[in-house]
């Protein structure tokens, strides 16, 4: 038996990042930079209104107030988007709109709530300050400036800033291709109800969506049969295409458990007991020329569902080129007594709420149900995995629990 902890060093020194390559802005949303990007240009582009109003010369306005309106030529109207090279002599205004560029001479915009709106002469109703309302040239990004580091991943925001600087495409670290094999003679495709002997792949499913809320690619093997030469040509013919193969059933100690069959042949893949509960047995190593992670997850859908969490999701993190961990642990209080297997790490299926009492904000995590590795209800029930030491045997109520979350955390209704 090996901890939890040498079999997760083991798989986060056997991956890596993946190489980059150039990808359309948008089409790298979610992935990060694999160079730091300098901007060519300067935001603003050129010296511009923050408002809709009128560019003026601010010492005009001096004297002007609610009551005492001071009176200007409106030398002319000034959209967004104009070209033309304008220039404001003293004494007069220029209508301008939000983001058109200041003529020449003018340091100040009157916004147009503060006038009568006039087209040919405008009353103002209030004095403005030199510079005020306006936007200087490079005030937001100076041209040259360091934008983006490498390693930044690309959220909405970082996309909109790497679009307004002129940007089409970005050299990323790309999101790994991730194929997903269920094995399993009593496998039957989803959306079927299943009959006797039959168990729909869940397993597929699930390993498919939380590839994909990773914001990797997943690629979705159907089932495969519990035969040795049908599984080993079905892994062969996806190495060609991915990054990294997850497998679901057939690593235990059963009579056809093919997956740890076919592949303990292999020396760079290796099963091992892990002292966790659940997801002990599992396998790691790496299949083919190009060296493909491969992960060899148990069969039991709670299983395979820690098993990613602890296990895969650190190491697409790391090919991805972030962080091997994005989410912090909760520390809650336990909500009831429970028991834990002596010498392995419970992840106990748990809900977590928040509590919020005046000053005082708290979490509690309670048995989200049945904590068998097959029971589906508590799993979906769960939104997070309170994690177990080995060394402790029983929970008490009022214990302080580490738990790892799933997903959103509610407020205690
Ligand atoms: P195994 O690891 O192959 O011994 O399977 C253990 C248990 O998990 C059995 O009850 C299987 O029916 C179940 N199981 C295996 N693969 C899947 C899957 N892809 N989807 C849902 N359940 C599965
Ligand atoms: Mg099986």
């Amino acid at each position: 038996m090996i901890t939890v902890q040498e079999h997760l060093s083991r798989i986060v020194q056997t991956v890596q990042r993946l190489p980059p390559i150039g990808l359309d802005l948008l089409d790298a949303q979610g992935c990060v930079l694999a160079q730091d990007v300098t901007s060519e240009v300067a935001l603003p582009g050129l010296r511009n209104s923050a408002m809709d109003g009128y560019a003026v010369h601010a010492a005009d306005l001096a004297a002007a107030g609610e009551t005492a309106p001071v009176r200007l030529p409106v030398a002319g109207d000034i959209a967004a988007g104009s070209t033309r090279a304008l220039s404001l002599a003293p004494g007069q205004g220029m209508r301008i709109m939000t983001g058109a560029p200041m003529p020449e001479g003018a340091d100040a915009v009157v916004p147009v709530e503060h006038t009568d709106g006039g087209l040919t002469e405008v009353s103002v109703l209030a004095r403005v300050s030199v510079g005020q309302h306006v936007r200087e040239a490079g005030g937001d990004v100076a041209a040259g400036d360091l934008l983006m580091r490498q390693g930044t991943r690309l959220e909405p925001r970082q996309i909109a800033l790497l679009a307004a600087v002129g940007t089409g495409e970005v050299r990323v670290t790309p999101r790994p291709r991730v194929v997903v094999i269920s094995t399993g003679d009593e496998l039957i495709e989803p959306g079927t109800r299943p009959g006797f002997g039959q168990v729909v792949d869940s397993n597929g499913l699930m390993l498919t969506a939380a590839v994909r809320a990773l914001d990797c690619l997943p690629l979705r093997v159907g089932c495969v049969r519990d035969d040795a030469s049908t599984f080993l040509s079905t892994i062969e013919g996806q190495l060609k295409h991915a990054d990294a193969v997850i497998t679901t059933g057939g690593v235990s100690m059963g009579a056809y458990d093919t997956v740890k069959e076919v592949l303990s042949r292999v020396a760079a893949m290796r099963f091992d007991k892990v002292a966790m509960q659940p997801g002990m047995p599992q396998g790691f190593g790496v299949l083919g020329d190009d060296q493909i992670p491969v992960f060899t997850l148990p069969g039991n859908p709670v299983s395979a569902m820690v098993s990613f969490e602890v296990f895969v999701a650190p190491a697409l993190r790391l090919m991805a080129g972030r962080p091997q961990e994005e989410t912090s642990m909760v520390t809650a209080v336990a909500a009831e007594d429970w028991t834990a297997p002596a010498g392995k790490v419970q992840y106990a299926r748990v809900v977590l709420s928040r509590n919020d009492s005046g000053h005082l904000t708290g979490y509690t995590a309670a048995i989200a149900g049945l904590q068998g590795s097959h029971a589906l209800g508590s799993m979906a029930a769960a939104n997070a995995l309170a994690v177990i030491p080995a060394d402790v045997t029983s929970v008490r109520a009022g214990d302080q629990v580490s738990c790892h979350p799933l997903g959103p955390i509610q407020e205690a209704s």
